[in-house]
């Protein structure tokens, strides 16, 4: 199976949904720990995307995802807007101009976002961020690469996997981020960014049922 630019178009329609939908909720969390403008950040990016991908037209998934990447960085603002912009960007240049992506070079690709959030960030996993449900997500399908199943065949263990790294942040205490400012005030509360992230990868997979 292989993954076209409609796939990754279809993709960024679900991801702007869930933040569309979710802008209150990821909102109310950002507020607890940070500055409460991760909802608006992010819902304000994935529209941004939105348009800069029907005005411009892009013919590669590669310049899909380079295309969402760019409207990010400069829409989003903040610290998820850089993190965001740099994975979908890393992930782009890692599709090269190709039509067609394998489950392989999407994984890759998967792999070079989370490697770009990292440079980027300098977040390990525990440190109570976007990481936390990255780098689990990520090393997950890198297994299912080698035993050669799809993201297709683990869709539901993928979604089920983010959902619980994103709900393992709660009693985490942030080191990275406006809510490492908190210190142990922090502990209690599920990180902003693990939350989006868990929409991002649910995104991914349910874009798979409308390809
Ligand atoms: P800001 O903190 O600038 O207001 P947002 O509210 O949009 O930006 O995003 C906050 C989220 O960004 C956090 O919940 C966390 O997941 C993520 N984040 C913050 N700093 C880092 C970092 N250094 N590395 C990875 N993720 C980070
Ligand atoms: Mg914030």
């Amino acid at each position: 199976m292989t993954y076209t630019k409609e796939y990754f178009i279809r993709f960024v329609e679900i991801f702007s949904k869930y933040l569309a939908e979710n802008k209150e909720y990821l909102t109310q969390l950002d507020a607890a720990i940070g500055d409460g403008d991760h909802g608006i950040n992010m819902d304000r990016g994935a529209k941004a995307a939105l348009e800069r991908l029907k005005s411009t037209n892009p013919s590669s998934p590669g310049e899909v995802l380079r295309t969402v990447g760019m409207a990010m960085l400069s829409s989003v603002g903040g610290a998820a807007g850089p993190l965001y912009g740099t994975a979908f960007i890393k992930m782009g240049m890692s599709f090269g101009k190709k039509p067609e992506i394998t489950d392989e070079e999407l994984i890759r690709g998967l792999r070079q976002a989370l490697d770009g959030i990292k440079n980027l960030g300098k977040a390990e996993v525990g440190e109570k961020t976007m990481v936390d449900v990255w780098e689990p997500v990520v090393k997950f399908l890198e297994e299912c690469a080698k035993e050669g199943k799809t993201l297709s065949d683990v869709c539901a263990e993928v979604i089920a996997l983010a959902e619980e790294r994103m709900k393992a942040t709660i009693p985490m205490q942030a080191k990275k981020g406006r809510a490492s400012y908190l210190g142990e005030r922090s502990i209690g509360h599920q990180d902003p960014g693990a939350t989006s992230s868990y929409f991002f990868f649910k995104s991914l997979c349910e874009a798979i049922g409308g390809r």
